[in-house]
C-alpha cells in the first residue's frame, strides 16, 4: 500500500465499544420504547438493541418503521443526551494513535453526545480534527466531510486510509471516493463487505504500513 499522509478513522466501534456505555447511554430511550410496544428480552426488541448501538438511531427507526410519535419524542431525547461516564478506548488503540500520519476523526451521530465521547474517551489531541455528522442538522454525508477534509489539506484520495467498522457508512464512502479502506472488525465480521484490508487488531495497520 502507498504511503498514507491522512488516517480518517471512524469512533463509534472503532475507537472504542459502544457495547461499554450502550446499555447505561441508551436507557432512556429503551424505557421510551416500552411505551411503544416493544418489549425486552424478546427476539425483536434485542436485535433492535444492537442495531442501535451500532448504527445511527435515524436510520434504525426508518428501517424498523418506528411509530413517528415515538421517533419524535427520542429525537428529543437523544439531541441533548451527553455520557458522562467513564470511557476507555480498545487497548489497540495505542497501535493506531501512533501510526506517523495527521489523523481526522469523522462520527455520525448527535453532535452533543459525540463531543461527550470524544472528551471522555481524552482522545482529541491525537486528531488534527474532529468531525460530526449529525443527520438531525445537516444533509452533509461523510462522503462531503471526507472531500473537504481532502480539500482543505490539499490531499488526493490515494494518500488517505479511512479506518472503521461499517461497510455502509465509512468505507462505502471512501470507496466512493477511491480511497483505499481498513475495516476494523473487531465487534463484527463482514465477509462479504469489500475493503483494501481488514483486521481486528490495529497492531496489523502497522504491519500494512511497515509492507509499504
Ligand atoms: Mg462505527
Amino acid at each position: 500500500m502507498k504511503n498514507k499522509k491522512a488516517l480518517i478513522v471512524d469512533l463509534d466501534n472503532t475507537v472504542y465499544p459502544v457495547k461499554s456505555i450502550g446499555e447505561q447511554l441508551f436507557a432512556p430511550l429503551f424505557e421510551l420504547m416500552q411505551e411503544y410496544g416493544w418489549t425486552p428480552g424478546t427476539d425483536r426488541f434485542e436485535g433492535v438493541k444492537e442495531d442501535i448501538m451500532r448504527r445511527p438511531f435515524q436510520k434504525v427507526a426508518d428501517d424498523n418503521g418506528f411509530n413517528a410519535e415515538l421517533v419524535q419524542r427520542a429525537l428529543e431525547l437523544l439531541r441533548t443526551t451527553e455520557y458522562t461516564g467513564e470511557m476507555n478506548p480498545y487497548a489497540d488503540y495505542e497501535s493506531l494513535r501512533r501510526l506517523p500520519a495527521d489523523k481526522y476523526l469523522v462520527t455520525t451521530g448527535f453532535e452533543k453526545l459525540q463531543r461527550s465521547k470524544v472528551r471522555q474517551l481524552g482522545i482529541e489531541a491525537d486528531f488534527k480534527k474532529v468531525s460530526v455528522v449529525d443527520p438531525d442538522v445537516s444533509d452533509l454525508s461523510k462522503a462531503d466531510i471526507f472531500k473537504a477534509i481532502m480539500h482543505e489539506e490539499n490531499l488526493k484520495p490515494e494518500d488517505v486510509l479511512v479506518i472503521g467498522d461499517d461497510p455502509e457508512s465509512e468505507i462505502a464512502a471512501a470507496r466512493s471516493l477511491g480511497m483505499d479502506t481498513f475495516l476494523y472488525e473487531k465487534e463484527k465480521a463482514h465477509p462479504r463487505a469489500e475493503a483494501t484490508c481488514r483486521g481486528s487488531n490495529f497492531g496489523d495497520l502497522e504491519n500494512i504500513f511497515r509492507l509499504k
